[in-house]
């Protein structure tokens, strides 16, 4: 379930167990059982810390919505017929419909919520090469040249999108700003310096790294024993791209049915009958691009996209002198901890916005913030008693191999699995499935060869992923 209805604190602290509430729990529990006393008294200053993070204007929103707001589209009947149906209106779903519509290929967008309400209007705004399996390990598994062309997607991912807003002039804030990455353990430093300093020519790419001495001219922080910084990565305002993406895809002729979730696929002679909440319509070719909200409905989807939610804050107008403190170059920030953070300044760079992985019981992301808020003190105790006015989740998809796919099953295009650093890899294989759909040469990608699997049904229990990342942070506490 997600929270996303605006609310005022009060209702924050009326609704949701809060760590206050809970601790009222245990004093009435230790007025009996003696035993949690001793808790209570630990838990005391962790309480007082917390119950007054909210500022008065806080909304339980992404922070985007403000300057791009979702908003009901309106709703004509729907064709009866299309040439293609996408489902789902994120950056996959819209980059695919882009290139059928400019094709001249009547195209549907079929989306359950509003427009954007997936990942694409919540992310982080932190773009980047993005493909997240190692070289080294791809080249072990599949050779050097398969491997080579794998990372090269990546490379073009993030191309891809610079052009694309250059190109179509696209109003979303985008700056080259670079990005700092921070090390958490010397061993983790030495291991990143060794790792870029051996990348292959082919798929070489400008960094330079920032021992711990020198790293105050990149983050005022001293959690990171150093860091790295790429200088080709850049920010955007996800919601403001979104709503672009959204008037170039309508401009092309394509038509977006958002409220409109689609409940049943049914495979015909000649292509597909979508059943969906507002009616039926048949396609030719559909495209699945529902990444981590991928539902039961499509069960060869779903057993391989694994959700996990991912939590962001935005801090109150802080001071500008602040700011500048936090972050000194304005780059997009992450870390190398297997579970961190990613964080950066609103495109005003007046606010920080935190982000990184709270709980696996996805509870909503009222209770998200008290956690996150707790990490943004991690990384910067100067920022206690600083007020967060916007809390929220979304849900990235993860797959096996930490890698997207793209391809077909049994007639049905499909691209996703982007494991959290989406924004160019969606955008870039949005646009490829899109191809593929039109049957052209230009549709073939390095990563059509990989094989999908579906992960154990264990790994679905919150429990099971909860004791891995417990184990995860442990090892890196000892250094790993
Ligand atoms: C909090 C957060 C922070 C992130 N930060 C970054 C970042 O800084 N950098 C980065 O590169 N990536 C980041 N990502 C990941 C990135 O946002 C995603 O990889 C990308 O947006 C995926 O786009 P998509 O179009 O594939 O999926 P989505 O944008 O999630 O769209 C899927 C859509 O499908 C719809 N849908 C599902 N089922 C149906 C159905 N049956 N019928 C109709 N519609 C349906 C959903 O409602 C949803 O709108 C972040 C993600 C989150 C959640």
């Amino acid at each position: 379930m997600i929270y996303d209805s605006v609310s005022q604190p009060n209702d924050v602290e009326q609704t949701i167990p809060s760590l206050r509430t809970w601790s009222e729990v245990y004093v009435a529990l230790g007025e009996h059982y003696n035993p949690f006393g001793l808790f209570i008294t630990l838990i005391r200053p962790i309480e007082s810390r917390m119950s007054n993070i909210y500022a008065n204007d806080y909304r339980d929103m992404p922070y985007w919505w403000e300057a791009a707001p979702r908003e009901p589209l309106t709703q004509p009947d729907l064709p009866r017929t299309v040439d293609v149906a996408v489902i789902g209106s994120g950056y996959t779903g819209l980059n695919a419909a882009l290139q059928t519509a400019r094709a001249g290929r009547s195209t549907l967008i079929l989306e359950k919520d509003l427009a954007g309400y997936g990942c694409s209007s919540r992310n982080g705004g932190q773009a980047g090469t993005s493909y997240k399996p190692k070289y080294d390990r791809l080249a072990k598994r599949f050779g050097r040249q398969t491997a080579l062309e794998m990372v090269q997607e990546g490379h073009r991912a993030l191309a891809y999108l610079k052009t694309l807003v250059d190109e179509e002039r696209i109003d979303c804030d985008w700056t080259q700003s670079g990005r700092f990455i921070g090390v958490h353990s010397k061993q983790a430093f030495d291991r990143l310096n060794r790792n870029y300093a051996k990348t292959p020519s082919e798929i070489a790419f400008e960094y330079h790294m920032v021992p711990k001495s020198e790293q105050d001219t990149e983050i005022g922080s001293q959690l990171f024993k150093g860091g790295c910084v790429l200088p080709a990565h850049g920010s955007i305002h996800p919601g403001k791209y979104h709503l672009e993406l959204l008037r170039l895809t309508t401009e092309a002729g394509a038509m977006v049915a958002d409220q409109c979730e689609v409940t049943t696929l049914e495979r015909k002679s000649n292509g597909f009958r979508l059943h969906t909440a507002r009616g039926t319509v048949d396609a030719r070719d559909v495209v699945l691009a529902t990444n981590g909200y991928t539902d039961r409905q499509f069960e060869w989807h779903n057993r391989r996209i694994l959700p996990i939610g991912s939590f962001q804050v935005a801090t109150e107008v802080l001071p500008d002198e602040l700011c500048r403190t936090l972050i000194p170059q304005n780059r997009v920030i992450s870390d190398t901890r297997l579970i961190g953070n990613y964080f950066r300044l609103s495109p005003d760079q007046k606010r920080l916005i935190f982000g990184g992985r709270v709980t696996f019981t996805e509870a909503g992301s009222r209770s998200g913030t008290q956690t996150l808020y707790q990490q943004m003190l991690t990384v910067y105790p100067q920022l206690a008693g600083v007020k967060v006015s916007y809390g929220w989740v979304g849900f990235v998809a993860y797959t096996t191999d930490i890698s997207p796919h793209i391809g077909m099953d049994n007639g049905l295009y499909f691209a996703m699995g982007y494991c959290g650093s989406g924004i160019t890899l969606s955008s870039y294989f949005g646009m490829k499935v899109g191809q593929k759909v039109l049957g052209t040469s230009e549709g073939k990608t390095a990563l059509d060869r990989l094989d999908f699997k579906p992960w154990p049904n264990i790994i679905k229990f919150p429990r099971v992923l909860s004791g891995i990342t417990r184990l995860a942070r442990v090892a890196e506490t000892f250094g790993a």
